[in-house]
């Protein structure tokens, strides 16, 4: 399966943003863009002007290494989001949202969304009552995931249910922790996703 091996907490020194691709890491004193805030590279700390083209392709890249996704299944969900009623961007976003791997990430069962789509691989969740091992599986309204009865009992997401929650848990998903489930109860308004992103940058960066 293809997937970045580039350094990861390059790619956020490149962004000049968390993009929390190393789970705990990220929200620790270690963080990599916490102790270098310049970018990477011979000349990154002198990289100050950036052309209209180059904003809007550095948005396009930040937005496919936050979600994980690649090049060509990115300009898809573009495609997609270009075919659907209202603003491209923000049904862009939610698209990205609906990833499976993107909501066991937000559900609190991953530290990261590149430890979320191992988990995803692995067969740990079902949609449905039914196993699903797609990480790009898109969800929607009315879908209940949950971890499954076997995967429940092994350390790791003993831990993740034991523990006190960590990060919030968007609106938009019922968690119910006793029971390792949730339903999505619809996806998320823009407001509710909290990416901090132009993304009328990547619209106007695939529309030239
Ligand atoms: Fe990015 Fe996480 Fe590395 Fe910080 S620790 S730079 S948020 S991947």
């Amino acid at each position: 399966m293809a997937r970045y091996t580039d350094a990861v907490c390059r790619q956020c020194r490149r962004e000049g943003q968390k993009l929390f691709l190393k789970g705990e890491r990220c929200y620790s004193a270690k963080c990599g863009i916490t102790r270098r805030t310049y970018a990477p590279g011979q000349h990154g700390q002198g990289r100050k002007k950036i052309s209209e083209y180059g904003l809007q392709f550095r948005t396009k890249q930040k937005a496919k290494h936050y979600y994980g996704v690649l090049e060509k299944q990115f300009h898809h969900y573009f495609e997609m989001a270009e075919n659907k009623q209202g603003i491209t961007g923000e049904n862009l976003l939610k698209l990205l949202e609906s990833r499976l791997d993107n909501v066991a990430y937000r559900l609190g069962w991953a530290s990261s969304r590149p430890e979320a789509r191992q988990l995803v691989v692995h067969g740990h969740f079902t949609v449905n009552g039914k196993k699903v091992n797609i990480p790009s599986y898109l969800l929607k309204a009315g879908d209940v995931i949950s971890i499954k009865e076997k995967s429940r009992q092994s350390e790791k997401f003993k831990s993740v249910l034991e523990g006190s929650g960590g990060r919030p848990v968007p609106k938009w998903l019922d968690k119910n922790a006793s029971t390792a489930e949730a339903k999505v109860i619809n996806l998320p308004a823009r407001d509710e996703i909290d990416f901090e992103v132009e993304e009328h940058l990547i619209v106007e960066y695939y529309s030239k």
